[in-house]
């Protein structure tokens, strides 16, 4: 099936790379060149996907997205944007954007990330995901991210947050850790989960917010929101 993409980006060049590279891609492109023609395209056309630039003229990225929930649309909307815009994301994520990429980017990685938003769009292979808050366990690409943003984890890593994703808000205790990802039993005073679990939360937990590993001294570990 064809997925149709829109794309409003004000740069010649960017627009101009984008259209060609997603259309090598495979998919139908739209590119609009400011605000104003990308809500209107959005509004009466329909989008599997929209790439939106910030900073744009006529509306701007963000009123362009307000118009399309507005609307009622709720196709993935991906933002680009400049690396000094970064702390505005949040104001993005409020809005209803699904995701956002700093340029310069690499167009694998854009590619990458639209493909997974096309995926979830169509609700297919919802069970192959594990969530909490913005951190998202892709179990058939073996892939977690929190944000969007890629976190790299070693297999038992990826194991251990497996486990506490399954049974989010319950507290596992180290012997039930052991014996589900090492599956072995370890000496009371072993500090292998200890070490595994400190830099699982480095990597989940530092830089993100919610936190969400959380240690219950005496008992285990939790994975929940933290207040
Ligand atoms: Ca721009």
């Amino acid at each position: 099936m064809l997925m149709k993409i829109l794309v409003v980006e004000d740069e010649i060049k960017t627009g101009d790379y984008l259209r060609q590279g997603l259309s090598e891609a495979g998919f139908v492109v739209d590119l609009a060149r400011d605000g104003l023609d990308g809500l209107h395209l959005a509004l009466t056309d329909a989008y599997d996907l929209a790439i939106l630039d910030v900073m744009l003229p006529g509306i701007d990225g963000w009123a362009v997205l307000q118009g399309i929930r507005r609307a009622g649309k709720d196709m993935p909307v991906l933002f680009l944007t400049a690396r000094d815009q970064v702390q505005e994301r949040v104001r993005g994520l409020e809005l209803g954007a699904d995701d956002y990429m700093v340029k310069p980017f690499a167009f694998a990685e854009l590619l990458a990330r639209v493909r997974i938003h096309l995926r979830r769009g169509s609700q297919a292979k919802e069970s192959e995901y594990l969530r909490m808050a913005n951190l998202e366990l892709d179990l058939m690409r073996r892939r977690a991210t929190r944000s969007g943003k890629r976190i790299d984890l070693t297999a038992k890593e990826f194991a251990l947050l497996e486990l506490l994703l399954r049974r989010q808000g319950e507290v596992l205790p180290r012997s039930l850790i052991a014996s589900q990802v090492w599956d072995i039993n370890f000496d009371s005073d072993s500090n292998v989960i200890e070490v595994a679990m400190r830099r699982l939360r480095a990597k989940v937990d530092d830089g993100f917010e919610p936190k969400l590993i959380r240690t219950v001294r005496g008992m285990g570990y939790v994975l929940e929101i933290a207040e």
